[in-house]
């Protein structure tokens, strides 16, 4: 686990700025949720950490070292997407094994990480499935596996259960939670859906057009939205 921090983080694409000085403090073990619009400038923030984007200035810390120049294997993050694509000719041992397998890990240490991952999940019995035998909500699951075995410092979601019903989504936001409240790993989790970031965050971050609009608990959002754009998106009545 760690803490993460964005100082004052800047990103343009060509010449058009996306993030426009940014600062979030995310504690050690804290579950924290970046909501916004579409095309606020979530994603970039989430990629940028995790590495896949560069960062045109300012500063980002993983603990006390400043990640800015480290590419995206060096940094101690593991990353569920929208689109967990999962390997279609892979079992589900295989697919969340896979990262360790790459690091050159031995068959016996990869059995070590994938079984206690898997009964996290409720996968123990479906580990030699393969996707196309599962469920939507099994899907996302094994996708949080891959993640898991990692073990890494800090877990970023993004949009992770927008591709699930309605259904699905409300009973993998309580799994989501349960596992946060088991493994205490540092979680950024992007959604645009204000409910998503109401029932599960421990701290909100409400973003609008590359800014951030305000930070704190849900309830505080609630109560004390700091404008009329945290009011109108967190859905109090201003
Ligand atoms: P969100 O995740 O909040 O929907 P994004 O971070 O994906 O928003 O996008 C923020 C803005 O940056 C949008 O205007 C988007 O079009 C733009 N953008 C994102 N990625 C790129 C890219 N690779 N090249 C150019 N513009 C991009
Ligand atoms: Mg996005």
């Amino acid at each position: 686990m760690a803490s993460v921090d964005f100082v004052n983080v800047r990103k343009s694409f060509g010449t058009h700025p996306v993030i426009k000085g940014v600062d979030i403090e995310i504690a050690d073990g804290e579950f924290v949720i970046l909501v916004g619009p579409s095309g606020c400038g979530k994603s970039t923030l989430l990629r940028m950490l995790a590495g896949l984007e560069n960062i045109s200035d300012g500063e980002i810390r993983i603990g006390k070292d400043v990640v800015n120049n480290l590419p995206p294997k060096e940094r101690d993050i593991a990353m569920v997407f929208q689109n967990y694509a999962l390997y279609p000719h892979m079992s589900v041992a295989d697919n969340m094994g896979f990262s360790l397998k790459l690091k050159g890990a031995s068959k016996a240490d990869i059995e070590k990480r994938v079984k206690p991952a898997a009964e996290i999940l409720g996968l123990s019995k479906l580990l030699d499935r393969y996707p196309r035998q599962l469920s939507g909500g099994q899907r996302q699951r094994v996708a949080m596996g891959r993640a898991i075995v990692r073990d890494p410092q800090v877990f970023l979601f993004d949009e992770p259960l927008s591709n699930l019903d309605a259904k699905l989504r409300v009973a993998m936001r309580a799994e989501i939670k349960e596992l946060h409240q088991r493994l205490k790993t540092t979680t950024v989790y992007v959604t645009h859906d204000q409910i998503e970031a109401m029932t599960m965050a421990d701290k909100i971050v409400v973003m609008h057009d590359g800014i951030v609009e305000q930070i704190g608990a849900p309830l505080d959002l609630y109560d004390q939205p700091a404008n009329l754009f945290v009011a109108g998106f967190i859905g109090s009545p201003a």
